[in-house]
């Protein structure tokens, strides 16, 4: 039986992150939320595009202004106006001003900006009443970041932030990978979709859906091939549609230790190298991490293909999911940073108990108090099969082997959930 922290690094291993040459596609803006930048993006321009106006106000040289105050105030002609998005019509020389808004060209002979709270106007002169620090509220020309400069990295996840930097830089389109495709399939022949009339002795295929949403929300395609059969020969021909149509592969069922969990060895007929067939974890114990050597496609940067074959219990599947499947469709989908399981020390509201034999994962959920985060378990009996009282789970608390008991209200780690859906 393996390690969890063995599990992940035989996983996350096996995966890397699809050819950003081959595997991207062009995309708007609008449809960019959450996708994967392909490619680094450089800026074609100068960020602030001229020296601009910080400020309503007015346009000024320093050396007029300098000695002001507001006994000795200094009066300035207004000689222009200058509205955001226009040029300037005139030169602001010595004993002139110029009306200026904020975002507005900077107009030649100023330096410095007066804002319009510093001032008083009479007619076509401006009283400048206090004395202003030379250039300011004057943006200038490419202080933010020049022509050349790199605005985005590859691989990172493009949120508002990432997008408004892409519009700012007049890209309308922009090259992202394409998502990962993730074949999911459900084994069992007591499985019957949602839609279907429960016979006794059946139940709904939950994973099939939990599996769905899980890949989306990691930024994979889910490639939804449904319920299969407890029938080998069915299981063999589902497998090998699966890894010819997906990046990655991923089953939940029968890879148990009972007479009708035959996944292992379908995946080892069909040349499979198995890297492992349980983890030493609660729930998630039975967890196949299998692969195949990507024939056919010397271009594809992943030499081998990942299959994962999970417990068929919900809860299993949801917490295996987090702890480490998720990442590794993140880092498959070429995100370079942050796609690893992110943890945070928090406190327990309620007492927490495992058998301190394996790795233990409770549901939850987490909620600031008094600006600190705590831990409530779910309600109800914490049974693998058990997933009505899981609604809104974002966080696992996480009792490692050889602890059994974390007191309420004191520090528990917990595994961050995130649902970034792009
Ligand atoms: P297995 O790993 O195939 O022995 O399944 C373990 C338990 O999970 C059994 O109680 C199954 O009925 C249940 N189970 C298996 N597959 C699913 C599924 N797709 N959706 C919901 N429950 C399942
Ligand atoms: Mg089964």
């Amino acid at each position: 039986m393996l390690s969890v922290n063995d599990t992940q690094t035989i996983i996350f291993n096996l995966v890397q992150p699809l050819a950003s040459q081959r595997d991207q596609e062009v995309v708007d803006l609008f449809a960019a939320t959450g996708r994967i930048l392909a490619a680094p993006v450089v800026s074609q321009r100068d960020f602030p595009h001229w020296d601009n106006s910080a400020m309503d106000g007015y346009a000024v040289r320093y050396e007029d202004v300098q000695h002001c105050n507001v006994e000795s105030p200094t009066i300035l002609e207004i000689v222009t106006e200058i509205p955001a998005g226009y040029q300037p019509q005139c030169a602001v020389q010595s004993g002139q001003a110029a009306r200026i808004f904020t975002g507005a060209v900077m107009p030649q002979g100023a330096d410095t900006v007066v804002m319009q709270e510093n001032t008083h106007t009479e007619g076509n002169r401006v009283f400048i009443l206090t004395a202003p620090k030379p250039q300011a509220f004057v943006r200038h020309k490419g202080s933010f970041s020049q022509t050349g400069a790199q605005l985005l990295p590859a691989g990172i996840v493009l949120n508002a932030p990432e997008i408004a930097i892409l519009a700012a830089a007049s890209c309308a389109c922009v090259s992202v990978y394409r998502r990962p495709r993730v074949a999911i399939f459900s084994t069992g022949d007591e499985l019957v979709t949602p839609e279907q009339p429960l016979q006794p002795g059946q139940i709904v295929d939950s994973n099939q859906y939990a599996l769905a949403a899980l890949v989306r929300q990691s930024g994979g395609e889910p490639l939804i091939l449904g319920i299969v059969k407890d029938d080998p020969i069915i299981l063999a021909a589902t497998i090998s549609q699966a890894l010819s149509n997906a990046d990655m592969v991923i089953s939940s069922g029968g890879v148990s230790v009972g007479d009708y969990d035959y996944i292992d060895k379908i995946l080892e007929s069909l040349g499979a190298t198995i890297h492992g067939r349980a983890v030493a974890m609660r729930p998630g114990k039975p967890l196949t991490v299998a692969s195949f050597v990507n024939h056919g496609d010397n271009l594809s940067p992943q030499p081998q293909k990942l299959y994962l074959g999970l417990p068929g219990n919900p809860v299993a599947v949801l917490v295996t999911f987090w702890r480490f499947v998720q990442p590794a469709i993140k880092k498959l989908a070429g995100m370079s940073d942050g796609w690893e399981v992110k943890f945070l020390q928090v406190r327990s509201h309620d007492e927490l108990r495992s058998d301190g034999n394996r790795e233990t994962y409770i549901c939850g959920k987490l909620q600031i108090i008094a600006g600190v985060y705590h831990f409530y378990k779910a309600g109800g009996t914490h049974s693998s099969g058990n997933l009505i009282n899981l609604a809104e789970t974002n966080a696992l608390a996480i009792l490692p082997v050889g602890t059994t008991l974390i007191s309420a209200n004191t520090e528990v780690e917990v595994l961050l959930i995130s649902n970034n859906e792009g």
